[in-house]
């Protein structure tokens, strides 16, 4: 096994009874890493997590961590510790005396464990509540405690489940920069499992996508948004327009059949095949009259316009009733008629187009 390599699924499978909550993972997590596991709800991210931490066994295959197999390894004696979104910090005990608790069950001695508490509070800036009780605490400042609680022992993994979903927008944001920094600097391994694109698209080096217990893609953010692999994905990340249809091998090569008619493909395909072409809203363009030149045009109306920000997202409609989206600075949109009805073409170039498996 790789010297960067931290930790293994190797062919792990969970069933309660006869329910298979995850099938067969197969993958890896670098060391210094940050990892972050979507999917849609109940796909089996939290059992994923919790296998590593030792909270649910596997029913098959083996977990390593750094080359060990860790499987029958008990929760406190892993070096996994794991942040939830309810933070479970312990009332009884002050913001420095829970930042110090697990130094005590480690038999760190008091002025040191004070020292290092002392230091991961001054980290998370909360030093000036270290006296103050756990219910005197906002959630942001609960969150900093509980991490810097998790930190503290300075684990080579920390395991991090939906931790910022009890906060409001403007807090998540703050504490996505808190974590990232915080991740960099100590370089320690993340896995963080959210159902928020943003937080995993603006956080991690690599994102693991999950459907029904299974891995559809893991890979950089900028490779599942550009190139997902399968229909699933590109439906989930719901950034792109998807056309389905059957390949087949034209006068000017290949195309994709449709409902909307032919579509260019830029690159060679299985003949007979069914597969989804995707093209990202922000590649798809509008024009008033019908492109000309190697493009791929569909006519359409205009169904709405949602401002959000700097971009506008323009809806559309076929005449087969499928809706287009196309997103756009409100530069790019000036001058093109859009009222409600109006009808237009939706463009791209077939380069910007991407073909993936049904699935
Ligand atoms: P969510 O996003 O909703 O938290 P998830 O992807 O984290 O979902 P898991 O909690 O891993 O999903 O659950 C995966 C599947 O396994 C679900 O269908 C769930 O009902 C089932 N499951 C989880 N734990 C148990 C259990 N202890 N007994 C029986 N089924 C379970």
């Amino acid at each position: 096994m790789s010297r960067d390599i931290l930790v293994s699924f190797e062919g792990v499978v969970k069933s309660f009874g006869n329910f298979i909550a995850v099938q067969k993972l197969d993958f890896e997590i670098k060391k210094g890493e940050f990892l972050a596991i979507m999917g849609s709800s109940g796909c089996g991210k939290t059992t994923t997590l919790r296998m590593l931490a030792g909270l649910e066994a596997p029913t098959k295959g083996v977990i390593r961590l750094s080359g060990k197999p860790i499987n029958d390894l008990p929760t406190w004696s892993r070096d996994t510790p794991m942040v939830w979104q309810s933070l479970a910090l312990f009332p009884f005990l002050n913001v420095i005396e829970n930042v110090e608790f697990a130094l005590k069950m480690r038999g760190v001695g008091k002025a040191e464990r004070r020292r290092r508490a002392e230091q991961w509070l001054d980290r998370m800036q909360i030093t000036e509540f270290a006296d103050r009780n756990i219910s005197q605490l906002s959630g942001g400042q609960r969150q900093r405690v509980a991490l810097a609680r998790s930190l503290v022992v300075e684990p080579e993994i920390l395991l991090l489940d939906e931790p910022l979903s009890a906060l409001d927008a403007a807090l998540k944001v703050r504490m996505q920069s808190v974590l990232k920094n915080l991740q960099r600097e100590t370089g320690i391994t993340f896995v963080y499992v959210t159902h928020s694109q943003s937080e995993a698209f603006s956080m991690a080096d690599r994102v693991v996508i999950m459907s029904r217990g299974k891995i559809e893609q893991i890979g950089t953010p900028q490779e599942i948004y550009r190139t997902p692999r399968t229909r699933f994905v590109a439906d989930f990340l719901g950034s792109s327009n998807l056309f389905s249809g059957q390949v087949r091998s034209g006068t000017s090569g290949f195309e994709l059949d449709t409902p909307m008619g032919p579509l260019r493909l830029a690159a060679p395909a299985a003949s007979g095949e069914s597969a989804t072409l995707t093209v990202l809203d922000t590649q798809t363009h509008l024009s008033t009259t019908a492109p000309a030149g190697n493009v791929n045009f569909v006519p359409v109306k205009v169904i709405g316009e949602e401002f959000v920000g700097a971009t506008a997202t323009v809806y559309l409609e076929t005449a087969q009733g499928q809706e287009i989206r196309v997103q756009k600075g409100h530069d790019e949109l000036a001058g093109l008629p859009l009222a409600i009805g109006q009808p237009l073409y939706a463009w791209w170039n077939p380069e910007d187009g991407h073909l993936v498996r049904e699935s």
